[in-house]
């Protein structure tokens, strides 16, 4: 089974992760029944600060906080600001304004692994006091050659053997900055013949002159990742280390760490399927590329999976935490459909948006029997989905606007919207009739509409049972307001974007059609005051919100957040 297939679960019910079930709150029940831990549940969102979050860590932000906020546990918000060179304050503010905005909170609990230096130091000591780690001469290059192969094993580093006296003295040196650079490692005592690579005394400090975001130029020596995270878990108590399957093969090093440290906690490391989805790439590395070589507008472009990107796309939390629930946690790694996720975002949309009704490509319409000056105010429902959100008036005049796609000179047999001679209902207004069109006698390009309307029919219905094919959305000319509209599409054209099987890149599939930016749209009048991230649904064209970076000098910008028509109902009802 896919990932996406269990989004056919019946989930409709099911509004928070509390009400699902997987492997891994089994785990922790299974804790809790047996007292481990002292039946607490402690863990912990372990994002590194070098870029911004995208979808994929959504999923670890729910799990991780979710299971917390069910088990009436504890979650931590640790960065894990262990490689200075690709980290930034930048980043730590996104993230945390990010894992806010998907409604977590972590109170006072916000840690680096930094904050943890000085103990990994004094840890490091102790290891080497106990005979389990010495201070190796090996370049990186020679450390990987003596590494082995998958059926070799490796050989033991010439400088394994030093005294616990001469290792503490070079630690101890390597820290106080007397070696240049990548000069010498310290490493753990292991197993150089494991078949986990891992095992084969892996490096557990390096040296390295670089500014670090936090602790500045105090330390030119820093922890490897899986010395430092199981000792930072350890330290702040954490009960279940939630990770991706990547460190399955991790955990046996994650576990040695920890058993060497008696007065040190041992959380249980479990791992669990990363989420993958169509048109898209997830990994930090490709989208911080796509930001530095411009190929997007920034790390919040409306394009990309980022949490930023898809919050000023007008995704809302509660649509990206509704989807992380309907995928589940898996052991095997799998590929979500995108469909799905904007299928949650629709369902979200569909409850909280206004409906409003916009014209992307106006065509000019004069009702030739309506009197000159006369304004309409006609009721319209602000959300069939929700009485709540009652009525508002749209005026209408004797010159509207409708969309251009909307009419057509010559129809084929399957048009029923405006032609020549042909009726239709304009929304919560009247039915209008085609009677003439205007064209620019030099370019023969269609000017304006003459069309006549029917009084009797206001409200948008016929006193004498009359029926039209078409019901069109339309502004009125004079009311509206005039806005740009970027229209998005897919950032990537094809499903898998890391396919680089036939010898391309994942920037060979950018999809060249991804923004259409629109001038001149005109919107109705009740919008002229809407906020940034104000999110609508624009009648018969899709869910729109006010972009917040564009709309600052006074003029409208919307972006499209999601159109109307919903693959994900199609792909299910053809899985049936
Ligand atoms: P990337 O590969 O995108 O750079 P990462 O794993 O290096 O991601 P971290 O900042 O280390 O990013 O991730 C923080 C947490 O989020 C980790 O626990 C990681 O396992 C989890 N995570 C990252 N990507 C995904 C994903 N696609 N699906 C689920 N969890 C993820
Ligand atoms: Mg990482």
């Amino acid at each position: 089974m896919s990932s996406s297939d269990a989004g056919l679960k019946d989930t409709a019910d099911k509004n928070t992760a509390s009400a699902v079930s997987n492997f891994i709150r089994d785990i922790i029940d299974e804790d809790l029944c047996t007292c481990k831990n002292g039946s607490r549940v402690h863990t912990r969102f372990p994002p590194e600060p070098n870029g911004y979050l995208h979808i994929g860590h959504a999923k670890s932000i729910c799990l991780n906080f979710g299971i917390a906020r069910d088990y009436k546990g504890l979650c931590n918000l640790r960065f894990d600001d262990t490689n200075p060179s690709k980290e930034d304050t930048e980043y730590v503010d996104s993230i945390r304004e990010d894992v806010r905005w998907l409604g977590f909170d972590w109170d006072d609990r916000e840690f680096f692994a930094s904050d943890y230096f000085e103990k990994l130091y004094q840890y490091a000591v102790e290891l080497i006091n106990l005979g389990k780690a010495f201070v190796c001469d090996l370049t990186p290059d020679q450390v990987r050659q003596h590494r082995g192969s998958l059926t070799e094993p490796g050989t033991p580093s010439p400088f394994y053997s030093r005294s616990i006296e001469e290792n503490l003295d070079l630690f101890s040196r390597m820290r106080a900055g007397d070696f240049p650079d990548g000069s010498r490692t310290l490493r753990a005592k292991i197993d150089m013949a494991s078949p986990n690579f891992n095992m084969r005394d892996p490096i557990m400090y390096r040296i390295l002159r670089a500014d670090h975001h936090r602790t500045g130029n105090l330390w030119c020596i820093y922890p490897m990742y899986d010395y430092a995270h199981c000792v930072s878990d350890a330290l702040e108590g954490i009960t279940h280390s939630i990770c991706t399957l990547e460190f399955e093969d991790h955990r046996p090093l994650y576990d040695w760490f920890l058993d060497q440290f008696a007065e040190l906690g041992h959380p249980q490391q479990i791992e669990f399927a990363r989420l993958n989805l169509t048109y898209t790439v997830m990994s930090k590395r490709r989208l911080l590329e796509l930001v530095q070589q411009g190929l997007v507008s920034g790390w919040d472009d409306p394009r990309m999976p980022t949490l930023s990107g898809m919050r000023r796309r007008g995704y809302t939390p509660e649509a990206i935490c509704s989807f992380c629930d309907r995928i589940g946690v898996a052991k095997r790694d799998s590929t979500v459909d995108m469909a799905l996720l904007e299928h949650c975002l629709r369902e979200d949309l569909n409850k909280r948006a206004r409906r409003v009704m916009a014209v992307l490509r106006p065509l000019r319409i004069i009702i030739d029997n309506y009197p000159e000056g006369q304004i309409d105010e006609l009721h319209a429902i602000n959300n069939p989905e929700d009485q709540s959100a009652g009525t508002r008036m749209v005026p209408f005049s004797r010159e509207i606007f409708i969309e251009q796609d909307d009419f057509m000179e010559n129809p084929p047999k399957e048009f029923f919207r405006l032609a020549p001679g042909r009726e239709v209902r304009l929304r919560y207004a009247y039915f209008i009739k085609c009677e003439s069109i205007e064209k620019d006698t030099a370019t023969g390009d269609i000017i304006a509409l003459h069309c006549t309307y029917d009084p009797a029919t206001r409200g948008g219905d016929s006193p004498d049972g009359r029926k039209v094919k078409a019901t069109l959305h339309w502004v009125s000319a004079s009311h509206a307001v005039e806005a740009q509209v970027n229209l998005y599409d897919k950032l990537f054209s094809v499903s898998d974007p890391s396919d680089t099987s036939e010898g391309k890149d994942y920037k060979d599939y950018l999809n060249p059609y991804s923004i259409e930016c629109m001038n001149g749209c005109r919107i109705e009048p009740s919008l002229a005051s809407a906020k940034p991230g104000d999110l609508y649904q624009f009648e018969r064209l899709g869910y729109f919100c006010i972009d917040s970076a564009g709309s600052s000098n006074g003029s409208l910008v919307f972006n499209r957040t999601v159109t109307l028509r919903d693959e994900w109902t199609k792909i299910k009802k053809g899985k049936k």
